[in-house]
């Protein structure tokens, strides 16, 4: 075939395929208009998962009579005018695609009217046709219904899910919105059936109830990255001038604590300058601040608020407008994984043994920040390697920290848990979970010194690596010194062990470097696979379950735990002690 260029009618059909997916992107294109024309109530109707009907009513500025039809031309917008306002853009919608798209391929009514006007304006298209046009009475805003999607698409009408699955998409997406502009009142109605309804009271915590459930909400934890903000006032993504200059990303939200946890990401949400994005970088920084805080496997519920200058974002990168990139992603990474897992050191619940924050003293406060810094670690070592000779943060300079009661030892329980006994009861403590604490949190501030100590073997080791790990290479060796490892590859899958750190001395180093190389080998993301080695290392090097203690070792064993930070759970994220109060007992006992 010769080339030829498409007819306007088939051009538009693909532009459109690009930005409508499925019901829900008609709905998301919908309500950000009314976002962006001021709304501050945004009602959604929804019939048969949106394939019949789908309706955005808003009580924002409406278009003048004038304008209208110009509204469905495709590239035409009244959010930007030049190139260089692409930069910083404050709206949430910008390429004057959407109605454009969304009339293409159905069919489309709009009624609207400005203040200005007395009267407002009808118009109807089909397959972006107009069919009709009329004066039309109505309130201030604008009124946009759209039927049967993808009508005269076929190839996309069979590719749409069920009903159920397309009405879920909805659902969440109007979740999102409630929860990223907690200030407008938001409803949606399904077949008929009212679905979701935010206040508009400007707390994000109330929509946090209507999404998740009074139960969860009043578990999760607060995070705010600046203390004067209040942002439960704030305007939504439109910058608030004085954070302009104080920090370049303001993160305000809410986290769940450790103890609830979800099997799936899909509750990890995250709005930048107002607008709902899907960001790897956003995920892995959350992960990181609960990292050994979870079992493995299990994710957070997290919605975050991210504002950072516009011109700081760049959002033309996808039409959809859900992928992002970050001019300086390192430091957003930073002040996320900051703003969380100071949320998390300030506020872990251990029952009956921390003050409130307003209880705490200024040497509290301090000592509470530094832990905050010790849990960045992979940075912290940068740092500390960058300004060599100035010694980094650790915790066990701190040692008023514990946060255990003290405990006494009684005896062991299957060579494996340790009972004691403390103010507020019986303890169980898992020798191995406990042990695994104590070197996790050791290492972590040696490394951070610089400062692993190594114990050179008597004998050399020759150690065969699995085929699939594959061939180790520079940066893992560097890793494994830097751990004090001393591995020499020996040819094919052979590695060559002189030294390693002495906390592995007395464990399996065979099975420990296999492990630690899978770990440093697997990841994609170089500091998840680095952060796996760790823990691999402090697991091999752990006192095993099985193992007799001595009343002695026990009692060091335990002393050293209630020196870390995170007493309460292994760096896998299992508990390390079982607690059962004095008053648990007497109820099992019957004595109440
Ligand atoms: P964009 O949002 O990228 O500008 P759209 O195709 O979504 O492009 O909308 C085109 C224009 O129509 C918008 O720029 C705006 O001026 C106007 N418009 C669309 N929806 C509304 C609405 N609900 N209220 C007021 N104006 C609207
Ligand atoms: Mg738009």
């Amino acid at each position: 075939m010769p080339i030829r260029v498409l007819s306007e009618e088939v051009a538009s059909k693909i532009a459109a395929g690009e930005v409508v997916e499925r019901p829900a992107s008609v709905v998301k294109e919908l309500v950000e208009n009314s976002i962006d024309a001021g709304a501050r109530e945004v009602k959604v109707e929804v019939r048969q998962g949106g394939r019949r009907l789908m309706r955005v009513m808003d009580d924002g500025t409406g278009i003048p009579a004038a304008e209208v039809g110009l509204a469905f031309a495709r590239h035409a917008t009244s959010k930007i005018a030049s190139v260089e306002e692409l930069s910083s853009i404050a709206t949430l919608g910008f390429r004057g695609e959407a109605l454009a798209s969304v009339a293409a391929v159905s069919q489309l009514t709009i009624v609207t009217r400005t203040a200005e006007e007395d009267v407002g304006t009808l118009l109807r298209l089909e397959g972006g046709k107009v069919t009709q046009r009329q004066k039309k009475g109505c309130p201030q805003g604008t009124v946009v219904t759209v039927e049967n999607l993808f009508y005269n698409v076929p190839a996309r009408l069979k590719f749409l899910r069920s009903e159920v699955t397309e009405r879920k998409h909805i659902d969440g997406l109007i979740h999102r919105y409630g929860m990223a502009y907690p200030h407008l009142r938001f409803s949606l109605v399904n077949d008929g059936r009212p679905a979701f309804q935010s206040l508009g009271s400007g707390k994000l915590y109330d929509v946090l109830i209507k999404v998740y459930g009074l139960e969860t909400a009043q578990q999760m934890l607060e995070v705010r990255s600046l203390e004067a903000d209040d942002p439960s006032t704030g305007s939504g993504h439109r910058l608030k001038p004085e954070t302009q200059n104080l920090e370049l990303v303001d993160v305000y939200g809410y986290i769940s604590p450790p103890s609830l946890h979800r099997a799936n990401r899909s509750y990890l949400t995250f709005f930048v300058n107002g607008r709902w994005v899907q960001d790897r970088m956003l995920s892995y920084a959350v992960s990181e601040a609960y990292h050994t805080l979870l079992p493995t496997g299990r994710y957070p519920i997290v919605v975050l608020r991210l504002e950072l200058d516009p011109s700081q974002v760049d959002i033309n990168v996808h039409p959809t407008k859900s992928e992002i990139r970050f001019l300086d992603s390192n430091a957003v990474f930073a002040a996320v994984q900051k703003a969380v897992r100071r949320t998390l050191v300030d506020q872990m619940p251990v029952p009956g043994m921390m003050g409130r924050p307003s209880q705490w003293s200024e040497a509290e406060i301090e000592r509470r920040r530094k832990l905050v810094e010790v849990g960045t670690q992979t940075q912290l070592a940068l740092e500390a390697q960058r300004t060599a000779g100035i010694e980094a943060p650790s915790v066990f300079e701190f040692p008023e920290l514990a946060k255990l009661p003290p405990l006494r030892v009684l005896g062991q329980i299957a060579q494996t848990y340790i009972i004691a006994e403390g103010p507020e009861g019986l303890y169980l403590i898992d020798q191995h979970a406990a042990h695994e604490r104590v070197l996790y949190e050791r290492l972590m501030a040696e490394r951070a010194k610089m400062a692993v100590t190594s114990q050179a073997l008597l004998e050399p080791l020759t150690i065969e690596l699995p085929f699939q790990t594959g061939v180790i290479g520079g940066e893992s060796l560097e890793f494994l010194s830097q751990l004090g490892f001393d591995v020499e590859p020996f040819g094919g899958e052979t590695v060559l062990v002189r030294a390693v750190p002495v906390m592995l001395a007395q464990g399996d180093i065979g099975e420990a470097i296999v492990e630690i190389v899978d770990g440093l080998t697997e990841d994609e993301v170089a500091e998840a696979g680095e952060e796996k080695a760790l823990i691999s290392l402090v697991c091999h090097s752990a006192v095993r379950a099985g193992k007799t203690l001595s009343l002695e070792e026990m009692r060091n064993l335990i002393r050293q735990l209630e020196q870390t930070a995170m007493p309460r759970t292994c760096p896998h994220g299992r508990p390390t002690m079982i607690h059962l109060s004095a008053a648990q007992l007497a109820r099992e006992f019957g004595r109440r």
